[in-house]
């Protein structure tokens, strides 16, 4: 296999792969690492701060290291896709971790960090002093990486892709939006119609094969239905009320869509500010 058969964005896809960072200091891996599940991420730092309760404790490379590949290979025994978050520039270090995801029979993939040495440096020092690391490592890690790269499938990587080629910004916020609507399921109402709104409004109990999920603004005997897209773009959040069908002869049910709490006041009317549709007639 080479990097060919791949398109760098079914990277984030792989069922069963592991996925090798690469870059120096500053390149932006632990941000690249957010476009993939939490639980699929090993960050060095991560294993540094549970042996030594600081991320940037050098002193504990060893113990870290181990530990991180204990939790490695039960993921790969498991089959399961893992991230490895660290500068990976060496290359004894990277052959450890190439030979045990081959062994599992997990697809190896460098995932190379384009950013130039120039931006590395700047947010290396920017950081905290703890979390800073020499200029001139900095600088060693970049050349160590930039000799590998020609001679990387020959170190047993299955892929080579690079970041910027993925669509990592957008993956890591789809996967924000889905987690803060699994966190707090009415967080879209409360967006669209505010927190006042949101203290009169509970989703009704799902049915599985409903298009629409539906819930229902209610106070004394009064209420109003909505409809929300349960599979919609999380960026797209379309709500729509229950309202009487416009034609006066149709006792159908219709819906409009309500973008606003003036929209749901209009809507509760009966006398919706946008157009609605008939789920009876064509009106
Ligand atoms: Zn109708």
């Amino acid at each position: 296999m080479s990097d060919q058969d791949l398109n760098p964005a079914d990277v984030l896809n792989l069922p069963h792969a592991l996925i090798l960072l690469m870059g120096a200091s500053g390149t932006g891996k632990t941000r690249a690492s957010r476009m993939f599940p939490p639980h699929q991420v090993l960050r060095a730092d991560d294993f540094r701060e549970l042996c030594a309760s600081d991320p940037g404790d050098q002193r504990v490379n060893r113990p870290a290291w181990e530990a991180l590949g204990i939790v490695l290979g039960a993921r790969l025994r498991l089959g399961l896709t893992t991230v490895v978050d660290a500068t990976n520039s060496g290359a004894v270090n990277r052959q450890a971790l190439i030979s045990g995801g081959r062994s599992h029979g997990a697809p190896v993939v460098a995932l190379l960090m384009g950013t130039a040495p120039s931006v590395a440096q700047t947010r290396n020092a920017a950081r905290p002093a703890n979390r800073q690391v020499p200029p001139d490592t900095v600088a060693l890690q970049h050349e160590q990486i930039v000799a590998a790269h020609p001679n990387l499938e020959k170190e047993g990587f299955d892929h080579i892709v690079f970041a910027e080629s993925l669509p990592v910004l957008g993956n890591a916020l789809d996967r924000l939006a889905r987690k803060e609507r699994t966190a707090e399921p009415v967080a879209d109402v409360r967006r669209v119609f505010g927190d006042a709104a949101t203290e009169l409004f509970d989703w009704d109990t799902p049915s599985r094969d409903e298009q629409f999920r539906t819930g229902t603004f209610g106070a004394g005997g009064d209420s109003l239905r909505v409809r929300w897209m349960d599979d919609a773009d999380p960026f797209d959040i379309r709500f729509e009320a229950l309202v009487s069908c416009p034609a006066d002869w149709c006792p159908g049910p219709a819906w409009t869509p309500v973008h606003s709490v003036a929209d749901l006041a209009a809507a509760h009317r009966n006398a919706p500010a946008d157009e609605s549709e008939c789920t009876r007639c064509d009106a």
